[in-house]
């Protein structure tokens, strides 16, 4: 039923001329991952080159990168996650999509959302989180990187973690404890280890109270 759901909503994608972006596309770009089993939904920017080229997201140096980092922390990107962006066709010069494309785009993204139910969110860069969270001029994606929260889509609420766009991970090559990359594996091994561990996860079902699943994990 989930395929069927997505296969409706991407047919409506394929012909869309909701924004001007739908003029400049060679491919729309609708998601990646598997839908049946992926357990968090991870919302990146646009599309860029390469994605808009093969009809893919997060693929090109950036999704490498993203691919080693899901790697190391034992995230499975064909099996845990579905992955979308905030808007399904490349802005030109791959500019930041303005609140009106977003806004137009809107729909389609809440509807993914809606048929995977995923246990959590990950807003992967500022794009993303912006679309989710509202901030002023002062926040920035490192006060907020790393952080649970809840967000509000289509009116259900989701956990919801912001984490650095590998884009920005390019451009930051430090290992060093507190440096970019770094924060990056730390918040990867978080969201593996609350929403992506079984076991943990049947707890948080079976047991309504932090007694009850004391009880049940000790
Ligand atoms: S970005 Fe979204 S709203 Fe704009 S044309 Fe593409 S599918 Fe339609």
């Amino acid at each position: 039923m989930k395929r069927e759901c997505l296969e409706i909503v991407r047919n409506k994608c394929e012909n869309c001329m909701g924004c001007a972006l739908g003029k400049t596309r060679t491919n729309m770009v609708f998601s990646d991952g598997n839908p049946m089993s992926a357990k968090i939904v991870l919302i990146g920017e646009a599309p860029g080159e390469m994605e808009d080229e093969c009809g893919r997201p997060f693929v090109g140096r950036a999704g490498q990168l993203l691919n080693n980092f899901l790697a190391e922390a034992g995230i499975s990107r064909d099996e845990d996650l579905y992955i979308i962006n905030t808007v399904k066709c490349r802005p030109p010069e791959n500019r930041v999509p303005t609140d009106e494309e977003k806004s137009a785009c809107r729909k389609f993204l809440e509807a993914q959302i809606d048929i995977i139910n995923p246990r959590a969110i990950v807003l992967c860069g500022a794009t993303a989180l912006k679309s989710f969270v509202a901030t002023d001029k002062k926040t920035t994606i490192s006060k907020l990187r790393g952080q649970w929260m809840n967000i509000t889509v289509d009116g259900k609420e989701y956990p919801a973690m912001t984490i650095f766009h590998p884009s920005y991970l390019l451009r930051n090559h430090s290992m060093e404890d507190g440096s970019p990359r770094r924060l990056m594996q730390q918040d990867l091994s978080e969201i593996k280890s609350r929403y992506l561990s079984d076991v943990e996860h049947s707890a948080d079902i079976l047991f309504s109270t932090d007694s009850e699943k004391e009880m049940v994990t000790v």
